[in-house]
């Protein structure tokens, strides 16, 4: 059965100590690749991207409070960024969109190789006002888990275990993605930090196990009878031609002319989600006038 909703399970487990995520990136993963024409290898870096982004956005705790994610590694795929707010609106971009490697040793995709094992991942975070928190680390393998858990120990100081993966099909859609998130909260015990690790074994093929069952089914499996709260991040980008209109009456009535002139129309292009909005002479007098008064 296909998968239709995209899900984040939160909660306490091991005596309230550690905070739990599964999470259920399956169709967000699928609106990219429909989007963006993902390759499978593409489709596991951004992917597995946009799902530790949407776990992050699940954290945000003001009303306009988002976060971007950039990877610079030096790996085929090119730059990866991801965009996300406290709505869960999830969006993203990887340079390459049709990347593709020969598997690795296991087996599997190289996602490593697409991301690239040398470079940076920054997250810069808004809360809506004030400035925003900037944090870089290295990259350790372009995995991505790994690099996010790195992010987090470093940058934001808090110890994390990450599994997360894609898994694609022969036709190229996404038969499973998602993640299970650990973190111990502050003053957590030895013996829990202990199971912390001990438990994240079971999740090295995590997006099979998506594929397999819902995220209530790994959380109970993994966790018993966990009390938590769902959340459910969709791919949406906050472009409109409305917002598209401000960008242009923003770049000022000489510029806008001037472009105009050369090409008889306006076209703008959002890599998000692949839209174009084109503006005709007409339209762009139009927008001009509305201005004006
Ligand atoms: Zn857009």
């Amino acid at each position: 059965m296909g998968k239709t909703e995209n899900k984040i399970l939160r909660g306490l487990v091991f005596d309230d100590e550690v905070s739990l995520a599964v999470l259920d990136t399956t169709e967000l993963v699928n609106e990219a690749i429909r989007i963006h024409n993902l390759s499978p290898l593409a489709a596991a870096a951004l992917g597995r991207t946009l799902t530790v982004a949407a776990y992050m956005c699940s954290s945000l705790k003001s009303e306009n409070a988002a976060l971007s994610v950039n990877i610079r590694g030096d790996g085929v795929g090119g730059p990866i960024c991801v965009s996300g707010d406290k709505d869960l609106h999830m969006r993203g971009t990887i340079e390459d969109p049709a990347a593709f490697l020969p598997p690795n040793e296991a087996g599997k995709l190289d996602v490593g190789g697409c991301v690239g094992r040398k470079g940076y991942l920054s997250v810069v975070r808004s809360d809506g006002e004030g400035a925003p928190f900037v944090g870089t680390t290295e990259l350790i393998s372009g995995e991505i888990g790994e690099d996010f858990a790195a992010y987090f120990a470093y940058s934001e100081q808090i110890p994390t275990a990450i599994a997360v993966g894609v898994k694609v099909g022969k036709d190229g859609t996404c038969l499973g993605a998602g993640g299970v998130i650990l973190q111990p909260l502050p003053g957590a015990s030895e013996e829990n930090i202990r199971k912390t690790e001990e438990i994240m074994e079971n999740f090295r093929s995590v997006s099979s196990l998506v594929e397999q069952g819902s995220a209530e089914e790994i959380a109970e499996k993994y966790f018993g009878n966990v009390k938590y709260y769902t959340l459910k991040p969709e791919y949406k980008c906050n472009c409109s031609r409305n917002y598209i209109e401000g960008v242009l009456l923003s770049m000022g009535e000489k510029e806008l002319m001037d472009a105009l002139e050369e090409e008889g129309k306006i076209c703008v292009h959002c890599h998000y989600c692949n839209t174009d909005y084109v503006f005709s002479a007409e339209d762009v007098e139009k927008l001009l006038a509305g201005a004006r008064t």
